[in-house]
């Protein structure tokens, strides 16, 4: 059996010791329990021991969660499908995987609450083709769009970095994303454009060290997912 709520501890003691390595306070970071796949029995468990955000990557099994639990702040981070944006853009209060125009505009159309969407930028650091997210070259182009999009608000960026152990390779991926933000904060008038979306359960401390700002964590909390429901 999963402990959630032990599991849940380890990783803030996780968080709070790459903090204090690297001199941050871990007051800054959010963490974003991935509870994809996972069963609502858990998502509750969780969410009873003080964890507020949670992370769903498949529509069709999230929405149900969502509905169960309005309270919980609820961030989607999987691939967006053209015909998804609407129950999306009604369920979701962060969407991290933005990575075009067209998804961007109909999640702007869609949105009825007054609440605009937060939203970051998908960005693929390591330029690898079998990764989602936009080429870091093209960001400015897209953040100019999202900018005018009112039922959107621009928070920052978001990347899933390769499958690797080698800690300097990691760090350099984490590092490309907040230069990538730096430089995007000094070309544009934005608000709030400060969020850091990287680090999961394998590379939480590198993502820390470099800057992040949300760490979404899935396995480490929720236990291994079965092979055909891993993304
Ligand atoms: C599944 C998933 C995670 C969580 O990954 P773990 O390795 O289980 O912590 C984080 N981010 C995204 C985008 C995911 O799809």
């Amino acid at each position: 059996m999963t402990n959630v709520v032990e599991n849940l501890s380890r990783v803030r003691k996780r968080i709070e010791r790459a903090c204090s390595a690297s001199g941050r306070d871990p007051r800054e970071i959010t963490l974003l329990a991935v509870s994809k796949t996972k069963p609502m029995e858990m998502v509750r468990q969780a969410f009873a021991a003080g964890q507020l955000d949670f992370g769903e990557n498949y529509l069709q099994d999230a929405t149900s969660k969502v509905q169960a639990l309005p309270h919980a702040r609820w961030h989607f981070i999987g691939q967006i499908q053209s015909n998804k944006t609407r129950s999306i853009a009604a369920d979701f209060d962060w969407v991290h995987s933005l990575a075009s125009e067209k998804i961007a505009r109909r999640l702007n159309s869609q949105r009825e609450s007054a609440i605009p969407i937060n939203v970051l930028l998908q960005i693929n650091v390591s330029s690898d083709p079998a990764k989602a997210g936009i080429e870091v070259e093209r960001a400015s182009d897209l953040l100019d769009k999202v900018k005018d999009m009112q039922n959107l608000k621009p928070r920052g960026l978001m990347t899933i970095t390769e499958n690797t152990e080698d800690t300097d390779e990691l760090r350099g991926y984490f590092a490309k994303l907040r230069k990538l933000l730096e430089d995007l904060n000094a070309t544009h008038d934005l608000e709030d454009f400060d969020q850091l979306s990287m680090g999961m359960t394998a590379d939480l401390e590198p993502a820390i060290t470099e800057g992040a700002t949300i760490v979404r964590i899935g396995t480490a909390i929720f236990g291994q997912r079965k092979k055909k429901e891993q993304q």
